[in-house]
């Protein structure tokens, strides 16, 4: 299979080709010839498929079209908003992104791709919305600020793109895409992206789109196999760190991506590695954007051997050479297991996911295994055994027929979840809007933000020589 067979203008082809893509992936195939057909869908990709060019490739196609379209011709001095929208749910998501907009669109004339996002000041995004603009890429809280100042136009999209609607939905901002979709022209193509279908993503699915194709290329029941999974168990934090502090030593470590539970053990974590001479920063959404950026780079361009994150800020990093994700702190859903671990292993390179459990974790460690339907082998390190018996472990299974599902059992994407409701839903009958949490919980990003707020301290980061540039999110980036 070629990207030219699949109906991909010259323009994209040509920059797939420089960047080094020799086909398309399982995703793409499946994906962007419908997309390019005109039909909505609701893609179920685990991250690291390609998921984002699927969306993408098709969106610069229209874009193309449009350039050569009389009746798509915009006057000089007019506001007419983006061509395509993409919601997505954190900062780091959308600058990705953008990212990958400026490197398939390299060859598209003129092309304009801007962001939006929270924590970082309005006047470029206003520039921004105000000018030429094909492609807008945001979060679904800021755009919706700018949409109810008047700044922003949507009346012009023509395709919507809901990345990883779950987790959207995860953090509250169920009623603010709605607020958005119902700005956008009702005659637009829309393209759903989420691990799952189940539950309220699949209510706003239905709601949202037309007669809706579906693509289930992988779910979280995948077997990861370029990324291997370890289990130690700790006897208490004193071992646990002292696994931790083996591991980073370890000579096939590129780079490592370790994850704690709250803000607070982030700061904590990176502070004490970096008293031991490593290269590391910490990464969480109580920093603000412009320090978040700063470490993000220094990863990307190798300066930090090793960032500490909790589950949000981590979200959306592709970083080729991460070759160890560490559980120090396990998530509080299984669903983030998944999300942490696709963090390594990308683009077919081979990763491995560590998870350092003490026995209180038990009870996570086994719904993960249940969720992934996949066991994490237990290993040891000689000299760090554990003293303390390990606690039992059953292989993972699917329940017995005639069971109801438990939350975290492993389902298809698109399976109905009945009374089985999600997590942020009522526990009977219809779930949908019911238990949303109240407007001002809303706005705290995520679960960790609120339990552990954050500890002013000092910035572990320090980037060395030539300080690196800064990306400009609100600004236009071509
Ligand atoms: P995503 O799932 O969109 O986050 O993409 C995961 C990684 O795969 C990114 O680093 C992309 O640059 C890379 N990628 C996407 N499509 C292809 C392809 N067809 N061939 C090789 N790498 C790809």
């Amino acid at each position: 299979m070629t990207f030219e067979s699949l109906g991909l203008p010259e323009p994209v082809t040509r920059a797939l080709a420089d960047a080094g893509y020799d086909a398309p992936t399982t995703v793409q195939t499946a994906a962007i010839p419908p997309a390019i057909a005109g039909a909505d869908l609701m893609v179920a990709a685990a991250t690291g498929s390609g998921k984002t060019a699927s969306f993408m490739l098709p969106a610069l196609r229209r874009i193309l079209a449009a350039r050569g379209d009389a009746t798509k011709r915009r006057e000089k001095g007019s506001v007419y908003g983006p061509r395509v929208l993409v919601l997505t749910p954190t900062r780091e998501l959308a600058i990705q992104i953008a990212k990958a907009a400026e490197t398939y669109g390299r060859h598209v004339p003129g092309l304009r791709v801007a962001t939006v996002v929270g924590g970082v000041p309005y006047g470029a995004q206003l520039k921004a919305l105000r000018g030429p603009l094909d492609i807008l890429i945001s979060t679904p809280g800021r755009l919706l600020d700018h949409l109810q100042t008047g700044k922003a136009e949507l009346g012009h999209v023509e395709m919507l793109v809901l990345d990883e609607a779950d987790r959207m939905l995860d953090m509250g901002f169920i009623d603010d895409i709605r607020t958005i979709a119902d700005h956008v022209p009702a005659t637009r193509q829309t393209l759903m992206y989420s691990a799952t279908f189940v539950g309220n993503v699949g209510h706003l699915a239905r709601s949202l789109l037309r007669d809706p194709q579906k693509v289930e290329v992988a779910s979280h029941t995948d077997t990861h196999a370029n990324i291997e999974q370890r289990l130690h168990w700790a006897d208490n934090s004193a071992h646990k760190n002292a696994l931790l502090d083996h591991i980073l030593t370890q000579r096939e470590l590129e780079q490592a991506l370790v994850f704690t539970s709250t803000q607070r053990d982030a700061d904590w974590l990176a502070d004490r590695l970096a008293d031991m001479g490593h290269h590391v920063a910490s990464l969480h959404g109580g920093h603000p954007q412009g320090r978040r950026n700063r470490v993000l780079q220094g990863l990307r361009d190798g300066r930090l051997k090793i960032l500490v994150a909790t589950d949000v800020a981590a979200r959306g990093i592709d970083v080729r050479t991460i070759s160890h994700v560490i559980n120090y702190g396990l998530p509080m859903k299984p669903e983030d297991y998944v999300h942490r671990i696709g963090r390594t292993g990308r683009a077919g390179v081979n990763g491995l996911a560590i998870t350092l459990a003490e026995r209180m974790d038990s009870g996570m460690i086994r719904r993960i295994q249940q969720f992934t339907t996949q066991s994490m082998p237990v290993t040891t390190i000689a000299g760090l055994e554990p003293k303390v018996q390990a606690p039992k472990m059953h292989a993972p299974s699917s329940r017995p027929p005639g069971h109801a599902p438990r939350r975290g059992d492993a389902r298809r994407p698109f399976e109905h979840r009945g009374n089985d409701a999600p997590a942020h839903a009522g526990a009977r009958g219809n779930p949908f809007d019911r238990a949303l949490p109240a407007r001002d919980e809303r706005r705290a990003p995520a679960w960790e933000e609120r339990r552990a707020p954050a500890r002013p301290g000092p910035s572990s980061f320090k980037p060395r020589g030539k300080p690196a540039q800064r990306p400009r999110p609100g600004g236009f980036s071509r």
